[in-house]
């Protein structure tokens, strides 16, 4: 099996640095708001990657974090702390809002058949580890000490931003939109926060002591400390949206290479790109994007997004409409129908040249796009025998996890409900006569009335 590693721009073979067992780390939510379907995207992908390396026989621990505290507005170390604000403008506990932020997102996880992590670690259930890292850096004099927090001094690893390939000369203050301020009382204009000072102790909800002072972590250290208390010092995937490349990412590895001296830290790293709308990328600060909930409202499910998803590669932009919506509705429907109609009885050969070809592509890169033409040529070849598609279409649905052989529920419409309760209360009077012509009435739209010791069943015509 072959995947893009950022960390060298190539596709390569995939080998666990354990035999049998993937260890991953997903970079999770920050829960001060709706995830949006751009940030869902994300977890398609990363929930695909966990499906194909289980269908390749690999047992996989994966662990995803709950950002709670820390992330700031800018990704860097400026601005406000996302909680803190989201709190003060709902009025509400910072716990509150994180926790059902949380809630709201395993709902959608579960809508969009998404397996949840083997665990999920809380930034502030883990302020410890947090601290105990940042010790060790400053053990090994990596941190400096600033009016507003430590710092990590990033001039001191020869290959820091080696993941966004950066050179050192690409960042200069004043570069690249960054201002001259932004340096601030830092050594270096790449130099990140480890522990951040409460500017007024007492003023923020969530703060904690530390032996440099009051405050709360910078947001990076969090992915670092709780990734290596579950996953070990080095592990082999770690996974996050393309934006978090040169700040996020670069900032993980630096720390966690200059505390754990192992590397690479992460053998492989894999980044989904962007859900944009209208050419733009769209993010949840900036507001624009539907929610799945949004988009049931809509008349979608949660699935025809995640159709929508498997065709575009991860590794492309996604261009969001709902036109494009719309038609990935009406694919995955009409796929879906066309595998009802399939014969089990009918005879035919095997189908191991379509597993063959299917697992070409989601061994490629994850090929979801190709991967999904291979089911489309599979569903109406009657040339297999129907029991065989059958048994294909159930393999290949473990990794594209779209219920396609599950039988969609019909929500019968309000005014057939009516009629049949009125045949149910005409044939307890014995009104025979009456219970037939509501009979043939429930008939005329579209529905077949089956009798049973339970009561009236319904099926559609
Ligand atoms: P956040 O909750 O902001 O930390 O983001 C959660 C995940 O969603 C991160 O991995 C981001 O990189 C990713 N993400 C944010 N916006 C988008 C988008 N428009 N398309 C795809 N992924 C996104
Ligand atoms: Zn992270």
């Amino acid at each position: 099996m072959r995947l893009f590693n950022t960390l060298t721009r190539k596709k390569e073979e995939f080998k666990p640095l354990k035999k049998g067992l993937v260890r991953i780390y997903v970079c999770g939510p920050t829960v001060y708001w709706f995830q949006h379907i751009g940030n869902l995207r994300s977890y398609i992908f990363s929930d695909t990657l966990r499906r194909v390396l289980e269908y390749n026989g690999l047992k996989v621990k994966e662990i995803m974090n709950v950002t709670d505290v820390g992330h700031l507005t800018s990704d860097a170390d400026e601005g406000e702390d996302k909680m803190e604000k989201a709190a003060a403008k709902e009025h509400k506990k910072a716990s509150d809002i994180a926790n059902y932020y949380w809630k709201i997102f395993r709902q959608d996880f579960k809508k969009l058949n998404i397996a949840e992590p083997d665990k999920w670690t809380k930034a502030t259930e883990h302020i410890k580890d947090q601290v105990d890292m940042v010790k060790i850096l400053e053990k090994k004099g990596y941190t400096y000490k600033t009016s507003d927090g430590i710092y990590f001094d990033t001039s001191k690893l020869k290959d820091y931003g080696k993941l966004a390939m950066l050179k050192a000369g690409d960042l200069k203050p004043g570069a690249s939109g960054a201002s001259i301020l932004a340096i601030g009382e830092k050594k270096n204009i790449t130099d990140f926060a480890l522990w951040k000072f409460s500017e007024k102790p007492g003023k923020r909800q969530q703060e904690w002591k530390s032996p440099w002072g009051i405050g709360f972590p910078g947001w990076h250290i969090e992915c670092s400390a709780m990734s290596s208390k579950y996953l070990g010092k080095q592990f082999d995937i770690h996974t996050g949206g393309e934006d978090h490349i040169p700040v996020h990412h670069t900032n993980e590895i630096a720390q966690s290479e200059a505390a754990f001296g192992k590397k690479p830290w992460v053998k492989y790293w894999l980044h989904g790109a962007f859900l944009v709308s209208k050419g733009k990328k769209v993010s949840k600060s900036k507001g624009g994007l539907f929610t799945i909930t949004e988009l049931e409202e809509e008349g979608y499910t949660a699935l025809d997004f995640r159709y929508l998803c498997l065709l575009t590669h991860y590794r492309k932009n996604l261009d969001f409409s709902l036109d494009a919506l719309d038609a990935a509705k009406a694919a995955y429907r009409s796929l879906k129908n066309k595998i009802q109609t399939i014969d089990i009885k009918a005879r035919g050969s095997d189908g191991k040249n379509y597993l063959e070809q299917f697992e070409s592509a989601i061994n490629d890169d994850m090929n979801m796009p190709k991967a999904i033409q291979v089911l489309q040529s599979l569903i109406p070849d009657n040339r297999i025998s129907g029991r065989a598609r059958l048994s294909v279409i159930k393999k290949v649905d473990t990794v594209f996890g779209l219920d396609l052989l599950k039988k969609d529920k019909v929500a019968v419409p309000a005014d057939v409900k009516k009629l049949v309760a009125k045949r149910e209360k005409a044939r307890k009077n014995k009104d025979w006569a009456e219970a037939d012509k509501l009979r043939d009435k429930v008939n005329k739209l579209g529905y077949i009335i089956n009798d049973t010791e339970k009561g009236p069943k319904l099926r559609p015509k």
